[in-house]
């Protein structure tokens, strides 16, 4: 067999579609973000960043910055073992009580990334209730797709946000029987926020556990950064919380808040928990940081919502199809692989923006994006360069123009 080869091909099967993922190289610098330095084809350029998921900066906080240097000259650089053998360190119990504490939750156990945590828990509750079946959004992010698939339980996928469809599925099967229903809070890609109360309510009705991944809200949203949940002061219904410390948190590592029972029972079989080394106790200082700081940082959640609000107000002023949501998302639509790709390009090279294309796996084809995060370091300076800059590339390229879709 010609295994290169085969490798080879499928790449450039890839590369036919349109959807052959490039990297861009950046050089970050602790104080000007979201100003970068881009690496590529053997030069290098300021730009500035527009698509980063360190939605507050706080990658670049002083007291994570602090906490971290701190840690690494306390407790080394790694953490020395999985959590079992050696690598339990203090601050991983801290860290846990405040997460703990951030969703209202008795307990809480941290795992070396989001997608570490949705995999590892999704696929040990769902693989060892007995005969359980679980119920989950059709725009589920991947590690969870990925731990329920792990699982081999039954999957039954539901229309995105319809409880409507929810409830039909959900009705067809034993009350008896073990049910899980998994979904998200903000979803990523069209920043559409789902109605987490009234879906644990309706899972609750037919006796059905309720997993939410709130990755994409924790930090930004409720009074304390506890996430939509919070927000909506449903926290109570959510049985079990996800969340992570790479996003609005600024630094890695993910974790999953719920009863002590559940946290025992994840930790006591969950193979993507037990045989990993456990989190570094510098990446764990930091985020112990960021999340005592997000806790009383309200103005900062608010500045937040503010800017993603004010680009969407002049995004939609200048004709620039952004699609509404009532989330910190800014998704533009190109509705085409090729162009959207094209976008990007035009939008580094000539204008000095870098925001990464959206394509196919991560949205459905014909539903390309630029994807935009303002975060509370864009100013109107930085805004009035970017909708000139978009309104240049939409005169030259001309994407479809659609009729925009309202995300719920
Ligand atoms: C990014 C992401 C994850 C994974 O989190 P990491 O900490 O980056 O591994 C999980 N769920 C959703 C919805 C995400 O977007």
């Amino acid at each position: 067999m010609d295994y290169l080869g085969f490798a080879a091909e499928h790449l450039q099967g890839l590369k036919d579609e349109g959807r052959y993922r490039v990297f861009n190289a950046l050089k970050r610098q602790v104080g000007a973000f979201p100003e970068v330095v881009w690496h590529g084809d053997g030069k290098s350029m300021p730009v500035t960043v527009w698509c980063s998921n360190d939605y507050l900066n706080m990658g670049h906080h002083p007291a994570v910055i602090e906490a971290m240097d701190a840690a690494l000259h306390t407790h080394g650089a790694g953490a020395g073992g999985t959590r079992n053998i050696s690598g339990t360190n203090i601050l991983h119990e801290e860290l846990e009580a405040e997460v703990a504490s951030l969703h209202q939750k008795e307990a809480a156990l941290i795992f070396t990334s989001g997608y570490v945590a949705n995999e590892a828990a999704l696929c040990t509750l769902a693989a060892r209730l007995p005969d359980c079946v679980i119920f989950s959004d059709s725009k589920n992010h991947a590690s969870m797709i990925e731990g329920m698939r792990l699982s081999r339980a039954e999957r039954v996928i539901f229309k995105h946000n319809d409880l409507a469809d929810l409830e039909e599925k959900l009705a067809a099967y034993p009350k008896e029987r073990a049910k899980i229903v998994a979904f998200e809070s903000v979803y990523s890609m069209d920043g559409d926020i789902s109605d987490i109360g009234a879906t644990c309510d309706l899972a609750h009705k037919y006796g059905a556990l309720t997993y939410l991944d709130e990755v994409h809200a924790v930090g930004l949203y409720g009074p304390h950064g506890g996430g939509v949940a919070e927000r909506d002061k449903v926290l109570d219904k959510v049985d079990i919380v996800e969340g992570t410390f790479a996003k609005a948190f600024g630094v890695q590592g993910g974790y999953v808040a719920t009863s002590p029972v559940f946290v025992d029972f994840i930790r006591s079989f969950a193979s993507g928990f037990i045989f990993t080394t456990s989190m570094s106790p510098v990446l764990t200082a930091g985020a112990l940081a960021s999340v005592r700081h997000l806790k009383q940082d309200d103005a900062l959640r608010q500045r937040h919502q503010e800017r993603a609000a004010t680009l969407k107000a002049r995004l939609r002023a200048a004709n620039i199809p952004v699609m509404d949501n009532p989330s910190h998302i800014v998704p533009v639509m190109v509705y085409d692989a090729a162009l959207c790709q094209e976008a990007s390009n035009m939008l580094l090279h000539d204008h000095g923006i870098y925001v990464q294309a959206i394509n196919y796996p991560t949205v459905p084809k014909g539903m390309e994006r630029l994807r935009f995060t303002p975060t509370p370091h864009h100013t109107d300076a930085h805004m009035d360069h970017l909708v000139k800059s978009l309104i240049t590339v939409w005169e030259k390229l001309s994407p479809p123009r659609l009729p925009v879709e309202q995300a719920a």
